[in-house]
């Protein structure tokens, strides 16, 4: 299998055949396992390095070919995978930080990591500072003799600012800081962080990965010295991926290259499409030349995704009539999914924050993030302009 290229991994990698020969991978719908005998099940128990299978919080044979799935495309020797993506999240701060640790993340993270930063971290004595993503030139000036990681999303959500991998890792590695990067609007089919330097790599496959709105999951990848901490920290902790959404995210990755390239094409058509038009006073797309980091995201990706942000010009008012005139687009806080959505921060996922705290993290009021579904682009398109005319 090394041989081959990504697209064809992420098709090929299949866990061992069972006595039935089945083409495609059977769902190891099972709790748990049993021995041949006394003496094996006690040997199984006994040593942590056995390549058994004991229990399904702990290892299953379709967890393990989603997890190998991803461990390749993101060149990684090994991974985890759990139940959703901020159990990934929370997973790494749990096994890698412990009291009178300090952590510097990016001010503009997703939500419910924001929560755990600021809220769950400080109440073990684990400080967090955050750094602003346009000025990466800050983050030195913040690092600590007890700062032990580093937490990024690019391009982050839902700000899709981006950060160079390489520049940061190479200030991890100064500074004997583990560098985690979330991958999640990326993927692996468009960037692969460990390339650049990251030591841990984790996904919400909730979205992109899973990429038709079905099950949750997350999967965290790495070299094997971190991936083993991390793997005991969910064997006894149990925030542990299902058989049947792992079996199910399996099977998308064999058509997530694909999907990105389209999602990419569309969300790229969209974007330029709406750079002139008279409501919208800014449009945000990691390969439109206007990004503010333009340069990194043609360095460090393949293409740019599939989300396309804009700034409505009437504000948070012009956002809620946006979303109300939307026909065919799904109004939802979910992304990455074969169908179009649109949210607007501002009035939704962030209305409890105070103007300030939301721009702190990139929100303005008249925000709106499409995540460009796998539909017809020119019906996508029509939709986004019929609503622009009655926002
Ligand atoms: C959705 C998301 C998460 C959390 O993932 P869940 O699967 O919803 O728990 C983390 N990071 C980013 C960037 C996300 O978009």
């Amino acid at each position: 299998m090394a041989k081959h290229k990504p697209e064809t991994k992420a098709i090929r990698i299949q866990t061992t055949k069972t006595a039935q020969k089945e083409h495609s991978t059977p769902l190891f719908l099972t709790s748990s396992f049993t021995y041949d005998s006394a003496e094996d099940m006690a040997a199984a128990f006994a040593d942590d390095s056995l390549d058994v299978n004991i229990y399904s919080r702990f290892s299953n044979p379709s967890v393990d070919e989603f997890i190998n799935k991803i461990a390749a495309l993101e060149g990684a020797e090994d991974g985890v995978a759990t139940g959703t993506g901020m159990a990934a999240v929370f997973a790494t701060f749990m096994t890698f930080l412990s009291k009178g640790d300090h952590i510097i993340s990016a001010s503009a993270v997703f939500g419910s990591t924001h929560t755990i930063l600021t809220k769950y971290l400080p109440k073990w004595g684990i400080e967090y500072s955050y750094f602003d993503m346009d000025k990466p030139e800050g983050i030195e000036a913040l690092v600590r003799p007890t700062t032990r990681m580093l937490y990024v999303e690019t391009p982050s959500n839902p700000g899709l600012n981006i950060i160079d991998i390489d520049f940061v890792s190479g200030l991890c590695k100064k500074h004997n800081i583990l560098l985690v990067v979330d991958n999640c609007f990326a993927t692996p089919a468009v960037q692969q962080p460990i390339q650049y330097g990251a030591d841990l790599v984790l996904h919400s496959a909730t979205k992109f990965i899973d990429g038709q709105g079905r099950v949750l999951g997350g999967v965290i990848v790495g070299r094997k010295e971190l991936i083993n901490p991390l793997y005991l920290f969910i064997r006894n902790a149990g925030p542990s991926m299902s058989p049947f959404n792992a079996w199910v995210l399996s099977k998308s990755l064999e058509t997530l290259f694909i999907r990105m390239e389209r999602h990419a094409t569309s969300a790229m058509y969209i974007a330029q499409q709406l750079e002139e038009h008279d409501a919208i006073s800014s449009v945000k797309y990691p390969f439109l030349a206007t990004h503010p980091q333009y340069g990194i995201a043609k360095k460090q990706m393949t293409n740019g995704g599939g989300i396309v942000t804009f700034e409505l010009k009437g504000g948070i008012d012009s956002g809620r009539k946006f979303l109300n005139a939307l026909q065919m687009i799904s109004m939802t806080n979910n992304l990455g999914d074969s169908r179009s959505i649109a949210s607007h921060p501002a009035s939704t996922t962030h209305s409890k924050l105070t103007e300030e705290e939301r721009r702190a993290v990139g929100i303005t009021p008249g925000l709106i993030r499409i995540s460009v579904g796998l539909e017809n682009v020119q019906d996508i398109l029509d939709d986004i302009l019929q609503a622009l005319a009655k926002s």
